[in-house]
């Protein structure tokens, strides 16, 4: 399969943990290239902009408050099946449920708390890619 593009978080609880070296490195491991990346405080307009879809969800105030307590980490990465490959390396959304060997299996904490967000389809990837990151810092 060709190249593709995804996007990623790596949530404030990683980034406060001290944990975005290490999930870099195993995502690297697994094959994915970092394209371009930016630490940076989502204001609760980018955090509820960027989870709009789940804004009648019961979690939704929660999540928001949870995305803006520290700083994040966004990512353009790059792989074969890439979109698909994140979400396998990711693991379940509930920790409780994640495959041994996950991101979330070994740092999340929590449903809620779970370390890193990973495009779910190849049209959320480019729609979250342009939300984020310009023609020109993609082109690297
Ligand atoms: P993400 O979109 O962040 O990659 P996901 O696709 O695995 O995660 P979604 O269903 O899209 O899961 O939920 C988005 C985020 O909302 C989750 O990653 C988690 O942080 C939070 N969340 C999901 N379900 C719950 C829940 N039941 N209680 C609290 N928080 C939740
Ligand atoms: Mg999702």
């Amino acid at each position: 399969m060709s190249l593709e593009r995804t996007f990623s978080i790596i949530k404030p609880d990683a980034v406060a943990g001290g944990k975005a070296g290490a999930i870099l490195a195993l995502l690297e491991e697994r094959g994915f290239r970092i394209v371009t990346m930016r630490k940076m405080l989502l204001s609760q307009a980018q955090a509820e902009g960027f989870y709009a879809v789940h804004r009648e969800r019961p979690f939704f105030q929660s999540l928001v408050k949870f995305m803006t307590e520290g700083p994040v980490i966004v990512l353009a990465l790059e792989r074969a099946d890439a979109v698909k490959m994140l979400r396998e390396t990711m693991g379940a959304t509930n920790p409780a449920n994640a495959a041994e060997g996950t991101i979330r299996k070994r740092f999340a904490e929590s449903i809620e708390r779970n370390c890193i967000h990973g495009s779910d389809a190849p049209e959320t990837a480019a729609v979250e890619l342009a939300y984020f990151f310009s023609t020109l810092d993609l082109a690297i």
